[in-house]
């Protein structure tokens, strides 16, 4: 991937300041639970999540008049019925920004960040004790919000959604109403970044040079002819979200940063969920950004000291330049995919007899904005792409390389070397 310098320099606006104002905001609601008071006088007094909602809400308007009206603020609010850690039925408010692409076929293309900025304590059902949510999940919310405070300056051709939603913590209801919400609307979200504690806990333990990326494997609306195919050829290690999530690391070579992705190919960690899981349900490639290691005293946990030991999700465990980091490893893969063009379609790989030669053919990438294609390759037992070859305007190749023995996928390129997610074909007898 060739650096853009527009893009670098955006990255240079991503401010640890304004993130760390961010977060403190955040906490100052004193709950954030999404069963907390959302009542007028409660807004008005800056208490509980209905506060948070309307501050964000006027954080994004802010950033929208900056840009001339840029970004479109909406809401996507529903009633969650009563279920085991909704108490009653419960009003839930996603927030989001929609940055509209400037191309009107590419607009359609949608790549989204989100966080989630509801909170909680030890007890899922305490409506009014202090739950701060500093890293879990007030670092993602500014991950979030910083993405559309510098991306919100530049134009470009696909559209980017900057979203928090709420719910996480009674079930991911915000982002699984969103996601549905998504798919029953057919819009086309090329990817989800999911940030969800990326605050860099200042244990000892930390290594805030690493922040891990999970993704599914084996895709969770996988048919049984997937299935088969998966099982087959070797497909275990190539779902949408394992190509986005090596697309991160591909971005974090090219704009190198004091913080690395950490590919992690799993779903998510052991007991753990979180809001890509609700996209990926939806059929759409999501990962989950979360710092190298956790601090389980400063999550869900009441504030409080025992034995001289602290629990609670305090800001002063926060390390404002990491969550700034991670806030720029994000608006970078926003940037690189909303300048990109779209993925080839109908990628293919011949298979109607054998040979020892590997035919690839695709349709051209939607949009009309790619330049040209590239074929990458990698062995069936390599973790990541290991070569690129630049194919010129064309949408078929024939390489000598044996489809038997390594994992191919295509993807294309613009004029300035924005690259698209690649696409591993698909057997054509
Ligand atoms: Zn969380």
């Amino acid at each position: 991937m060739a650096p853009d310098t527009q893009i670098s320099a955006a990255l240079r606006q991503v401010s640890a300041e304004r993130i760390q104002r961010t977060i403190e905001k955040l906490v100052s609601f004193q709950t954030r639970s999404t069963i907390s008071a959302q009542d007028p006088a409660s807004i008005a007094a800056g208490h509980g999540i209905g506060a948070a909602r309307e501050w964000i809400k006027s954080e994004f308007e802010r950033y929208s008049r900056d840009c001339g009206g840029c970004l479109e603020v909406k809401t996507d609010s529903f009633t969650e019925p009563a279920a085991e850690r909704i108490p009653s039925p419960t009003e839930i408010t996603n927030v989001y920004a929609v940055l509209k692409g400037t191309d009107s076929e590419n607009a359609k293309r949608i790549v989204l960040v989100t966080g989630h900025y509801d909170s909680r304590n030890s007890d899922t059902l305490d409506i009014s004790g202090v739950a701060p949510g500093a890293n879990d999940d007030g670092s993602g919310t500014a991950v979030s919000l910083e993405c559309a405070r510098v991306l919100s300056k530049m134009k470009f051709p696909a559209t980017i959604i900057f979203l928090t939603v709420a719910g996480e913590e009674q079930g991911l209801d915000g982002s699984s109403h969103f996601a549905k919400l998504a798919k029953s609307e057919g819009w086309n979200i090329e990817a989800a970044l999911n940030n969800d504690i990326v605050g860099g806990d200042r244990s000892p333990q930390q290594d805030s040079s690493v922040v891990r990326v999970f993704s599914e494997g084996v895709p969770a609306g996988a048919s049984e002819t997937d299935l088969r195919l998966i099982r087959n050829l070797g497909g275990e290690s190539d779902s949408p979200s394992r190509e986005l999530a090596r697309y991160v690391a591909e971005v974090g070579r090219t704009y190198p940063d004091d913080v690395k992705p950490m590919l992690i190919f799993r779903l998510d960690r052991y007991l753990r969920g979180g809001d890509h899981i609700s996209f990926n349900q939806q059929g759409y490639a999501a990962v989950r950004f979360t710092e190298f290691r956790e601090n389980f005293n400063h999550q869900h946990q009441n504030v409080r000291t025992e034995d001289g030991t602290e629990f609670g999700d305090l800001p002063k465990f926060v390390n404002y330049d990491y969550v700034a980091n991670v806030a720029r490893l994000n608006a970078a893969t926003l940037a690189s995919l909303a300048s990109a063009p779209a993925a080839p379609a109908n990628v293919r790989i011949i298979t109607r007899k054998l040979e020892n030669d590997s035919t690839l053919t695709w349709q051209p990438s939607p949009g009309g904005r790619a330049a040209g294609y590239e074929l990458l390759w990698r062995s069936t037992t390599a973790p990541d792409w290991e070569h690129s070859q630049s194919l010129g305007n064309v949408t078929q190749f024939t390489s000598p390389l044996s489809k038997d023995n390594v994992v191919f996928a295509i993807r294309a390129v613009d004029k300035a070397g924005h690259e698209s997610l690649p696409v591993v074909p698909s057997p054509n007898r």
